[in-house]
């Protein structure tokens, strides 16, 4: 961040604002249906073939924008005791082969309670992928520790990592040295942005982006429309710009350097395709 620029597109991500005290019709407390995709606390499951573990209500940031910032967490399980019902409904569903583990962030668990999660998981025989949705790499990157390589590159499971960056300017050096150390034990690292108003609304920010994530070995999987969240209206951007700024990065970048431009709907197979 800028000391002294409130318009600083890493400062606005956490900054709150009056804005957010708005009560704007549309936006909601669970605006992409969480609590009806539900069976067992703490599991999601609205995709076939992928459960969702919402392993810790804790971040490393708070996110204005962040669809789960009214979450339920507290009725989420805590331990690895309460983590139980959700993997015996895991187990009970063959039909899974790729749980994720969400939150909050996941690596605000410790390095042996992770351990103990995701052997639990890998005795599932019929899950084969672990995917861990985490911001972490980026807000506090000392966190990937040579001990959680191990843990990944030692589980049966084909791991993956999908890291959350906005802006360019989140990858710094300390970054760039933790997503490195991922890359080099083999793990594929994705990255998903949240279309954002004022902080990355700019051709030349999402291009940037992209760049400097290829440019960092990480793939962008996903720039999301965000959700209509009570208290996020002021950070939306139309559907129409986020179209255009995607048509326009095409006409620059090679197209594995496109993430694809999704919105969460609560009653669809899948993330719908906006482009
Ligand atoms: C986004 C999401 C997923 C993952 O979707 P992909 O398109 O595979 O990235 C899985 N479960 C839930 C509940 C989700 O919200
Ligand atoms: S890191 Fe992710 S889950 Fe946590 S506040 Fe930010 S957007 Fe929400």
């Amino acid at each position: 961040m800028r000391p002294g620029d409130p318009a600083d597109p890493l400062l606005r991500q956490v900054l709150p604002l009056a804005d957010e005290l708005a009560d704007v019709a549309g936006y909601t407390r669970d605006p992409v249906g969480d609590r009806m995709a539900s069976p067992v606390p703490g599991l999601l499951q609205k995709y076939s073939g992928r459960a969702l573990l919402v392993t810790t209500g804790a971040c490393a940031v708070h996110c204005r924008y962040c669809f789960r910032r009214h979450f339920p967490y507290s009725e989420a399980p805590h331990s690895l005791a309460q983590w139980q019902p959700a993997l015996d409904q895991i187990a009970r569903d063959p039909t899974i082969h790729e749980v994720i583990l969400s939150g909050g962030d996941p690596l605000m668990l410790t390095d042996g309670q992770l351990a103990r999660l995701v052997e639990q998981i890998a005795a599932i025989p019929s899950v084969r992928r672990l995917r861990v949705h985490t911001r972490l790499p980026i807000m506090i990157p000392e966190r990937v520790t040579p001990d959680l390589l191990q843990l990944l590159q030692d589980s049966r499971l084909a791991p993956l990592v999908v890291v959350h960056a906005n802006h360019p300017r989140e990858l710094d050096y300390d970054v760039a040295h933790a997503i490195a150390a991922l890359v080099r034990a083999g793990i594929p690292v994705l990255n998903q942005s949240v279309l954002l108003r004022g902080i990355n609304d700019d051709l030349a920010t999402l291009v940037e982006l992209s760049e400097r994530l290829v440019d960092l070995r990480v793939m962008p999987y996903y720039l999301h429309q965000m959700d209509r969240v009570a208290g996020g209206a002021h950070m939306a951007v139309p559907e129409s710009q986020g179209r255009d700024l995607v048509a326009r990065m095409r006409r620059q970048l090679p197209g594995y350097a496109i993430p694809r431009y999704v919105r969460e709907e609560q009653s669809e197979p899948h993330k719908l395709p906006l482009d």
